[in-house]
């Protein structure tokens, strides 16, 4: 499962520009959605040894509200869940009575932690970090996170201090696996009885496998000869275990589980509606570029009107999914269920499917005959030829001229037009430009 790495601090020292910093790494290769909202507070990394989950708490403890403030319940939980802290401190401000607070809170903590003197552009990193070393934290480390400044020494600094995990996964397990099947969807979307339902009606044989406990958030089962884990982000086993069924959803787990998986099933509650949570966490299973299938769930007991509703709303908040196959289904009732582990077969085959390079090329050549590139300053974009440059999800990338002025609306064009003509159904697709040569 992805480290977690946690920023804490003080307001306005530069907690979400580093957050943004940290996370930013792919935006190269991913087509702007309209409609893709994208979570301030919880991400993935992937800079130096990445990847990693990245959470924001966002401001704690201002002077006025006094310390006691500063372990408010959220932020407490964040910190419990993290494997690493960065407490970011401003250089400019210097160390402030604030600082010093929280720095004691988290020194009772006892989690492994970073101190970051963030904004050093404006200062000499020695001079900067120099009247931190009063806060007893170890060695200061000196960032800017506006320019980008020892930003890949400080994530292979904080790998170094991580844990070694337990068992590393070799490529045996990962066969021993199958397809890894993350559930995903907001509390109470009906992910547990979900899985009950595709573990029970599948006639389970639970395979033994490395690291698979009772507790284990691995449930490992197969269907005609084909084996799949499920990876559970509700918390299934242990709401058995434990009487109070507290609700334990986590945007942390479901970040994990997404990143373990090779194909995401997105659970929403067609009885509540789409709402925020559910575009959120499909902007997570986006950037993840992991396969996905939808399963708007609940399908049962809802009228004619309000199941127009539902695809009405899928539409206008979840349109960027549409490449996803989708499945109105009932975890409860079963109708529906079986058919989606055909499209998770689909989509995963599809994701880890090879494109020949005379094939992209010839309809890219097509593409572009159809619908001209634009003008550059007077130059015309030239688009000439393609190959496959990665798989799970497919890179396609593309040589020419000028390439990396290539709008927004010109790339999904392409991805469109490519996915449409390779019957490339469940998996995102990423476009790569390559100039010049
Ligand atoms: P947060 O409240 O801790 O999340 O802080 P923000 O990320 O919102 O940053 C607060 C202000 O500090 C913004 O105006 C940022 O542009 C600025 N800032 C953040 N990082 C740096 C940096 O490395 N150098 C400089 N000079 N300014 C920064
Ligand atoms: P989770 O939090 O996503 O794991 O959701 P649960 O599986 O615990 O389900 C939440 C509630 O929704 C429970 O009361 C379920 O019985 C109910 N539920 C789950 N699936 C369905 C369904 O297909 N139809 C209806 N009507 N209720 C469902």
């Amino acid at each position: 499962m992805l480290p977690v790495i946690t920023l804490v601090g003080r307001p306005n020292v530069g907690k979400s520009t580093l957050f943004n910093r940290l996370t930013r790494t792919r935006d190269a290769l991913v087509a702007d959605f309209p409609g893709l909202t994208r979570d301030r507070q919880y991400g993935v990394g992937r800079i130096g040894p990445g990847p990693y989950v990245i959470v924001d708490t966002g401001g704690i403890a201002t002077a006025t509200e006094g310390v006691e403030t500063l372990m408010e319940r959220q932020v407490q939980l964040a910190i419990e869940e993290a494997d690493h802290l960065l407490f970011v401190v401003d250089a400019r401000d210097g160390c402030t009575p604030e600082d010093i607070a929280i720095a004691e809170r988290l020194r009772r903590i006892g989690k492994p932690m970073t101190l970051v003197v963030n904004k050093s552009d404006t200062f000499d990193p020695l001079l900067a970090t120099a009247e931190f070393h009063a806060l007893g934290l170890g060695e200061p480390r000196a960032v800017s996170a506006t320019q980008g400044m020892a930003i890949r020494p400080l994530v292979e600094h904080v790998f170094a201090q991580l844990p070694e995990s337990a068992e590393e996964e070799t490529p045996e397990d990962d066969d021993e696996r199958g397809v890894k099947v993350a559930i995903v969807g907001r509390p109470n979307a009906g992910k547990s009885t979900l899985i009950n339902r595709l573990v029970g009606e599948e006639r389970v044989v639970a395979f033994d496998s490395p690291g698979t406990t009772r507790d284990s958030v691995f449930i490992p089962f197969e269907r005609d000869g084909q084996r799949y884990t499920l990876i559970d982000t509700a918390g299934l086993r242990r709401r058995a275990k434990v009487k109070e069924a507290i609700e334990k959803f986590s945007v942390i787990k479901t970040l994990q589980a997404i990143e373990a998986a090779n194909v995401v099933v997105l659970v929403i509650d067609a009885h509540a509606g789409i709402g925020e949570q559910d575009a959120t966490l499909a902007g997570h299973v986006i950037d993840s570029g992991r396969a996905v299938v939808v399963a708007i769930n609940k399908w049962d007991g809802l009228d004619a009107e309000a199941r127009e509703q539902v695809k009405a709303q899928f539409t206008r908040k979840l349109g960027f999914l549409d490449f996803a196959k989708l499945h109105r289904i009932s975890a409860l009732h079963g109708s529906g269920v079986g058919l989606l582990l055909d499209d998770v077969d689909l989509a995963y085959a599809n994701a880890t499917r090879n494109l020949s390079t005379p094939e992209l090329t010839r309809l890219l050549e097509a593409a572009v005959q159809e619908h001209q590139p634009p003008l550059v300053r007077g130059r015309r974009i030239k688009l000439r030829y393609a190959h496959q440059g990665g798989r799970n999800p497919p890179v396609v990338v593309i040589h020419g001229n000028q390439t990396e002025e290539t709008p927004a609306s010109y790339k999904r064009y392409l991805i469109n037009r490519f996915r449409r003509e390779l019957d490339l159904l469940g998996t995102p697709l990423r476009l790569e430009f390559k100039s010049g040569g």
